[in-house]
């Protein structure tokens, strides 16, 4: 196998094969050797590899300009794309800011709603409460709302940790109240730590709609969002939804505050707009509030690369594929095949206790015992085992060890939405393959 360069390094020494080209959900390394992207990369590549219409309108761009900052000039890419991102955010939020990647947007958001508290005169309000488990980003501004041990823990005390809340992870309850209230008995924590931390000095909470890297395609009852906004509008708290990984369609609609009804304050995305062909984020916010700051002298937040001609015809490349071939509704349809595939091989292995999801962000996990939901032992190393043997089989899916803070093996399958049936039908039978030798 040809092992990555030693003067590159990342997390750790795994070596990989060199990947030479991609096609639709398939990847190719060098020796030729296929794999599925079962997980669109780190739920990135949204609308498959190496798509020709994308490429082609990127090019055009390329042959006129690549770059051109934002201070300098305004440029079409840019202009067209926050037009057409403004038309596809809940009314209100049709103010467009572009960054460049997830944990970027994160802290745009944050300093957004601290800026204009400042311009209200509120400037006490400065704590952005979380959740825990939940991943917001690696920048030391985001790893600050993203509660647990995990990513955060070496790094205290470099940035100010700011308060959590648990996240609901109502299956794991064993209590005799329904879903609804425990969806209630969650989002009312928020109130709680409000109250603890003090509401004058409470900014915004921040929230991932359905769980992505922290707690695997996990979503909360129904009663939770409608109830955590009240909450929010109650004490003037903002509501920042963390649309990274559940944006651009991933979750079956466009936004994954559809599915609720719920019109956030702000509203962060990556991943998926730029979809891989180029590193783009967006932040859509209420105009009111950017009117206000920008009357008040502008807001003062900016990076390098925002917004840039190239990293914007990447991003309406990518939007205008989608409405062109219904991709989100191919989500939606093959997210219900998927999910129902997944909880098919609940009969077959006793070790799968969950299965989850919205859309194509759909997810299982691994137990020792289905009643209790204890976790196998830490030692087997489910996670990054089944990983591994999909990968030889040339299936590539994606994993975490934790529940928050508690063990537990989880995997999120999460095909390109692009995926065909038959397409889900080969992910189905090598994963069933890997966890048959799993299970031996
Ligand atoms: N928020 C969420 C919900 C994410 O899933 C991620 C990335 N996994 C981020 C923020 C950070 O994005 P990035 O790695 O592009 O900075």
């Amino acid at each position: 196998m040809t092992t990555a360069p030693s003067h590159l390094f990342y997390q750790s020494r795994q070596p990989r094969p060199f990947l030479d080209r991609g096609e639709g959900i398939y990847l190719f390394d060098e020796s030729g050797k296929r794999y599925i992207d079962g997980s669109s990369g780190a739920m990135v590549s949204n609308i498959g590899h190496s798509n020709p219409t994308v490429l082609a309108k990127m090019k055009v761009q390329m042959d006129k300009a690549t770059f051109g900052y934002r201070l300098h000039f305004s440029t079409h890419p840019s202009e067209d794309l926050a037009a057409k991102l403004a038309g596809l955010m809940p009314e209100g939020l049709d103010r467009i800011f572009f960054v460049s990647g997830g944990s970027e947007a994160v802290e745009t958001a944050e300093k957004l709603a601290r800026q204009y508290a400042v311009t209200q005169g509120q400037e006490s309000r400065w704590k952005v409460i979380s959740r825990t488990p939940a991943y917001h980003g690696g920048t030391l501004g985001a790893l600050a709302l993203t509660g647990g041990k995990l990513f955060a823990g070496p790094f205290a005390p470099m940035f100010q940790d700011m308060p959590h809340v648990k996240a609901p992870q109502t299956y794991l309850d064993r209590d005799n109240l329904t879903d609804e209230e425990r969806g209630i008995k969650y989002a009312e924590m928020l109130r709680e730590r409000i109250e603890a931390e003090g509401p004058e000095t409470v900014l915004a909470f921040i929230m991932e709609p359905v769980g992505g890297a922290s707690t695997g395609a996990l979503v909360a009852p129904d009663s939770y969002y409608k109830r955590i906004r009240e909450i929010c509008d109650e004490y003037g708290v903002f509501l920042i939804y963390d649309e990274v990984m559940t944006g651009a369609g991933r979750t079956g609609k466009f936004l994954a505050c559809e599915h609720w009804g719920i019109t956030p304050d702000i509203i962060a995305m990556s991943k998926g707009l730029g979809a891989g062909y180029a590193p783009l984020g967006a932040v859509a916010a209420r105009s009111d509030m950017v009117e206000a700051l920008l009357d008040a002298g502008g807001f003062l937040h900016g990076f390098t690369y925002a917004g840039n001609p190239l990293s914007c015809s990447a991003g309406l490349a990518v939007l205008e594929e989608m409405e062109d071939h219904d991709i989100i509704g191919n989500c939606a349809r093959m997210g219900e095949v998927l999910m129902s595939r997944l909880e098919g091989l609940m009969e077959r292995y006793p070790f799968i206790g969950h299965v989850r999801g919205k859309g194509l962000l759909t997810a299982f996990e691994m137990v020792s015992d289905r009643e209790t939901m204890a976790p196998l032992p830490k030692e087997m190393n489910a996670y990054s085992e089944l990983v591994e043997l999909a990968y030889e089989r040339g299936l590539i899916i994606y994993s975490r060890r934790t529940r928050g803070g508690v063990e537990g093996d989880h995997f999120l399958i999460c095909p390109p939405l692009i995926v065909t049936e038959p397409q889900i039908g080969e992910i189905m039978a090598i994963l069933t393959d890997a966890l048959d030798t799993f299970a031996a």
